[in-house]
Order: structure tokens, then sequence, then C-alpha cells
């Protein structure tokens, strides 16, 4: 099965938000929390990216790709870059893995390779 994760839709409006909100952007009304999950979509574009030459060791990579994607519904998200050469404007395809291993616990986020 694969990993999701997740945004929330106001139950009163339908604006989407990510990372959770404790009130909804858009109506300011939601003071309950009245948030239903929806997966974040797969696929979206690469607005800008940077690469990393210098990390902490438990990366164990020499360099790392990190984006900002808008995806298909509109937001926004951060997430690592599978990507040899990335170009701002391509389409790109994410999925949920694990992002960094440290030595008793692994994290996990977005991982971005072109579509
Ligand atoms: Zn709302």
């Amino acid at each position: 099965m694969a990993l999701e994760i997740y945004a929330y839709r106001c139950r009163k409006c339908g604006a989407v938000h990510y990372p959770y909100r404790m009130v909804c952007r858009r109506c300011r009304q939601n003071a309950h929390n009245e948030f239903d999950p929806v997966p974040l979509p797969r696929r979206g574009r690469l607005l800008t990216f940077t690469i990393l030459h210098t990390l902490p060791p438990d990366f164990n990579v020499a360099k790392l790709g990190l984006g900002i994607v808008e995806l298909e519904d509109g937001l926004r998200v951060t997430g690592q870059l599978d990507i040899a050469e990335p170009k701002a404007g391509m389409a790109v395809q994410g999925s949920v893995e694990v992002v960094r291993r440290g030595e008793y616990e692994k994290t996990h986020g977005l991982v971005f390779r072109k579509a």
C-alpha cells in the first residue's frame, strides 16, 4: 500500500489546506476544526529548486535536491528531488518515501521524480 500525505478540506467552503490549519484561510469561519482529510495529489509542476552540497552525515549522500512543487489542486509543497537535472516548470510525480534515516529512526516525506 502506498503511503499518503493528507491535506485538509474545509467542510464549510471546500478550501483545501496543507499543512493543517486551525482556522480556514478562506472563510475564517471554521472554529470547530471541521476539516476532512484528503490525500495530496501525486502530480504537479516544479516551481523552483535548490541543490544542497553540505548535509548532516545521516543523509549519506553527496548532494540533495529540494524543490517547491505546485500540485494539480494548486497546493504548494516542498519535497526532495530524485531528478538528475531539475528544471523549473517541469512535470513531476511524487511519492511518500523515507527521506532521512537516523540511527534509531526514519523520517518519511515527499520525493519527486520526473513525470
Ligand atoms: Zn472554509
